[in-house]
């Protein structure tokens, strides 16, 4: 194989002699060494200096730049626009360069790099040609010793891994790769000369971003150009051109206050959140934004059309099809077309790409593409590739086949930490990381933009930045307090990967097999390698564990007292989504309910209940009235969209008496009878403080018997009855429940309790616990307790279920209790005493949720199983009938 070598920028022998006498000056144990001169080395080198530390950089290349010394194939880009592909550390720096394109070039980027390293001198510190090979941990010095290539032992204190996300190249996994004869190229290895392609007949393998950057303008100078396929990728245009007049204009207004946006944005690029939901949106709109999003230009602006669009594959298909299309209205052969059409993955959950003509390149004469799905490589030979029975002959391969992203760069070197254990061991099953800038057992260690951390899913400028920044600020706090070791703690860490997981977990992107989850490269671990929770939520999560003395960490030195502290904890238990609702709430800055009298409180409800999704359709919806022991009732009646007649459940909505109604949780409630095909009579029932305690309670009665007794005038099967309730109105289903049993009425085959009241003891430790951060407060409690019943009568099993004195021959039950909840133990020991009695129960106790959250279908997608359980469980209370009617 005739490899091509890559060209350096001074000749060897006289970089090897620079390079020695270079050495000779910089002391062997600095502060830091850092690995890696691209964008996060030389900040991080600029940054450790004005905080007055000492440091190394070592880089295997001959220049700085990092990826962009790389990759330098034709059309190589950025595609994050290069107004915000930037520096900010220095607003002096900003002005002293101006970019020529909204996307600049790879040699543009280059220059920016080189000018950067010369404005700070920062090259004096590097030692370039290098590579880091080993480096182990010595505990008994508190150093680290690196081993580089060029025979020398660095023990700094601490050690940076600045290597990069895309850097480790992946290597051609395909039969014969060695054997062709002609001329071989990797993108992300391109001769620094160039390369000429006229009158050559070209293959390129791969086509993710630098095959679709490459592909178009290879194929304008070679004589044929044949293009292998193994996965379809959506790619949006770029329209490239100068910089963006209202990208620019916004940028100088306020530069500092752009930049600031950028840090707390989702992605590291301003952008207005869009709140539109794909799956509700009405068609005009959903066309209005498509256009939109497609005519940007942008990836940012692509992957975040509908708010929804990577959360539901609903959502999503109408980016897809609408991507879909164009490329079948670009490409002239309809069969390339639908060869190029992605298929196997929700949009966005591969890294889409920018192109510039690229579905058009398709329509030239020299170009052919070989879709691999269909016909695999058999072998690459000595004059070509043999593929679907044909033996195409080449001049040249170009593979474009990616890298071993994320962690193939940090496990490369043979790094050892505390015992001797190696990265790679500990990442075997894939990387585990604090805050994917540390890993436990490896003390004074640190990676820029490692896994776990938003990284690759950001503008990578904004997250390289963040986490120099972090990392000397920590380095700056422990000299301050005479430490000398940091090393993240075990409770830390699964903490964040637990959130990583929940984070991973409400998306799509699970679903591809795409090198965000590790599946491009054979044998390496599945999973969401980067922190997919947004760079405002990381960098939020990134600054609190500062600010709580370094939350998750164990410093030990001379100036820590007793030689060793640890302030451990995990800085994220919420549900990400359930956070996110919050800080939106909280943002709004609204009255809480218990500061204001019942109707306003009510007006509130329904305000702040008018602006979420409204859930999607079942089969019917109607609105009736039924007798109550005071005159009419209203509820609500959701049929499922099956063949009747089905199961009945009476509900009964939450609101502690006071506030809801059948609309507070319509949402709700479509989604139960979807997902349950259980026939939903929600049942409105009469409001404290108007009136008082029992009349909820005798209303709820009322309606469960009227149920049982029209069963079939409801289109409902006869006998299959259960009652289901959320908070109060969990209160109310379980108090008719025992009173059915006690006082008569239809047979109850199930309750279904969330997040229940069950007593009125306000004293538990969920109750300290939760007292006032969840919308569901110990004051808002208060208030509906003092609404609805007088002391004097709270302990009545009619208020409080949980004191009566017998629990047995009860309904079987679901109760479902969230963590952040001050409700959340007297429902557990309401589903303790149930078991005790002898009736049957499952409980859910619902991790990272709050009394609420639960409830928020479309917007609280991590509910979804909670969801999903109930309706299961609403299911499963007929199941033993059905099975005997049979
Ligand atoms: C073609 C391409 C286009 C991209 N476009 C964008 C974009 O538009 N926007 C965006 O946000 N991101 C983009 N990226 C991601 C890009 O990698 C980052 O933006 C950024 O350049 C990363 O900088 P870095 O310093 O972290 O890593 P790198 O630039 O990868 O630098 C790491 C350096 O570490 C060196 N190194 C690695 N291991 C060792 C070792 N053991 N010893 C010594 N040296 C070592 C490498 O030689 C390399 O120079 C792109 C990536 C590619 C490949």
């Amino acid at each position: 194989m005739a490899s091509v070598a890559s060209q350096t920028s001074r000749s060897g022998t006289d970089a090897q002699t620079a390079r020695s006498a270079d050495r000779a000056e910089r002391s062997s144990a600095p502060d830091v060494v850092v690995v890696g001169a691209g964008f996060a080395g030389l900040y991080m080198l600029h940054k450790l200096r004005t905080l007055g530390f000492s440091a190394r950089v070592i880089e295997t290349a001959d220049d700085v730049g990092g990826t962009w010394y790389w990759n330098r194939y034709p059309g190589a880009r950025c595609d994050i626009t290069t107004a915000d592909y930037a520096y900010s550390f220095d607003p002096e720096l900003e002005s002293a360069w101006t970019w020529s394109e909204k996307y600049a070039t790879q040699p543009e980027i280059m220059r920016y790099a080189q000018f950067v390293a010369e404005r700070y001198d920062l090259k004096r510190d590097i030692d370039f040609g290098t590579r880091v090979d080993q480096a182990r941990w010595d505990d008994a010095a508190g150093r680290w010793h690196i081993h580089t290539s060029g025979g020398e032992t660095l023990t700094p204190r601490f050690y940076v891994m600045a290597t990069g996300c895309l850097s480790a190249p992946k290597e051609p996994d395909i039969p014969g790769a060695g054997s062709f004869k002609g001329e071989v190229y990797s993108t992300n290895r391109w001769p620094h000369g160039g390369v000429d392609f006229s009158g050559k007949r070209v293959a390129v393998i791969g086509t993710g971003s630098s095959g679709i950057q490459c592909i178009p303008l290879i194929a304008r100078q070679a004589a044929q150009l044949t293009v292998f396929q193994r996965t379809p990728n959506y790619s949006v245009p770029a329209r490239n051109g100068a910089v963006a007049p209202a990208r620019l204009q916004q940028l100088n207004a306020d530069r500092a206050a752009y930049r600031q946006a950028a840090k707390l944005s989702r992605a590291g690029v301003p952008m207005p959140l869009n709140m539109v939901y794909g799956r509700y949106a009405p068609p005009e709109l959903r066309t209005q934004l498509l256009n939109q999003g497609w005519e940007s230009g942008e990836l940012v602006a692509a992957i975040s059309i509908f708010a929804d669009q990577g959360l539901f594959e609903d959502a999503n298909e109408l980016v897809c099809d609408f991507v879909r299309d164009k490329i079948r209205a670009a490409v002239q052969d309809p069969a390339t077309a639908e060869a190029l059409c992605p298929k196997d993955h929700p949009f966005g959950t591969k890294r889409p790409c920018l192109d510039t003509g690229y579905y058009e390149t398709y329509n030239r004469p020299n170009v052919r593409l070989v879709d691999l799905k269909r016909t695999p490589i058999e072998a690459i030979t000595a004059s070509g590739i043999d593929v679907g029975g044909e033996s195409l002959l080449f001049d040249a391969i170009v593979y474009a086949m990616g890298f071993d992203a994320m962690t193939g760069a940090l496990v490369a070197v043979d790094i050892a930490g505390r015992g001797g254990q190696t990265l790679k061991q500990k990442w075997a099953d894939g990387p585990t990381s604090y805050l994917g800038l540390t890993t436990t057992g490896f003390p004074n260690f640190f990676t820029i933009t490692g896994p776990q951390s938003p990284s690759v899913l950001s503008n990578m400028m904004v997250s390289i930045e963040q986490h120099v920044d972090w990392i000397g600020d920590c380095l700056a706090h422990m000299r301050q307090r005479g430490a000398s070791v940091i090393e993240p703690t075990d409770t830390a860490e699964s903490g964040w990967m637990q959130h990583c997981d929940d984070c991973a977990a409400i998306t799509l992107h699970p679903r591809a097999n795409s090198w965000y989850m590790g599946a491009n490269v054979p044998g390496k671990h599945r999973g969401l390698l980067p922190y997919i929770g947004g760079v405002d939520a990381y960098r939020k999560a990134c600054d609190e564990v500062a600010e709580r003395g370094y939350l998750g960490f164990s410093f030990s030195g001379p100036g820590i007292a007793g030689g060793r502290s640890t302030e451990d904890g995990v800085v994220r238990r919420l549900q990400p989504d359930v956070r996110m609702v919050q800080e939106m709430m909280a943002a709004l800055n609204l009255p809480t309910f218990d500061s204001l009298p019942p109707d306003a409180a009510r007006g509130l409800l329904a305000q702040i209940n008018s602006q979420r999704p409204p859930g999607l359709p079942v089969g019917e919806i109607r609105d009736g009235t039924l007798p109550g022991p005071a005159g009419a009732l209203d509820y609500r009646l959701y049929r499922p969209d099956t063949p009747g007649p089905h199961p009945l459940a009476v509900y009964f909505h939450g609101g502690g008496w006071v506030l809801g109604s059948h609309d507070s949780d319509d949402p709700m409630l479509r989604d139960l009878c979807r997902r349950s095909g259980v026939l939903i009579v929600s049942v409105n029932y009469r409001h404290a403080p108007e009136v008082r305690f029992p009349a909820a309670a005798d209303d709820a009665l009322a309606a469960v018997r009227w149920a049982g007794e029209h069963a079939r005038e409801l289109g409902a099967i006869p006998g299959q009855l259960v009652v289901a309730g959320w908070s109060a109105g969990g209160n109310l289903a379980a108090v008719t429940c025992q009173r059915v049993r006690d006082e008569g009425g239809p047979r109850i085959l199930g309750q279904l309790l969330l997040t229940p009241v069950t007593d009125c003891d306000m004293t538990t430790r969920s109750y300290v616990e939760n007292a006032d951060d969840y919308v569901l407060t110990a004051p808002l409690m208060r208030w509906f307790w003092d609404h609805y019943c007088d002391p004097a009568d709270r302990a009545d099993p009619r208020a409080s279920p949980l004191r009566a004195k017998d629990l047995s021959k009860l309904p079987s039950a679901m109760v479902v209790t969230c963590e952040f909840d001050p409700l959340r133990d007297e429902g557990q020991t309401y589903a303790a005493a149930l078991a005790k009695a002898g009736v049957p129960v499952q409980e859910l106790r619902a991790r990272g949720h709050t009394h609420l959250s639960p409830t928020m279908v479309d917007v609280v997608i991590s509910g979804e199983p909670v969801r999903a359980q109930m309706a299961q469980a609403l299911r499963g209370f007929f199941a033993p009938t059905q099975a005997s009617r049979a």
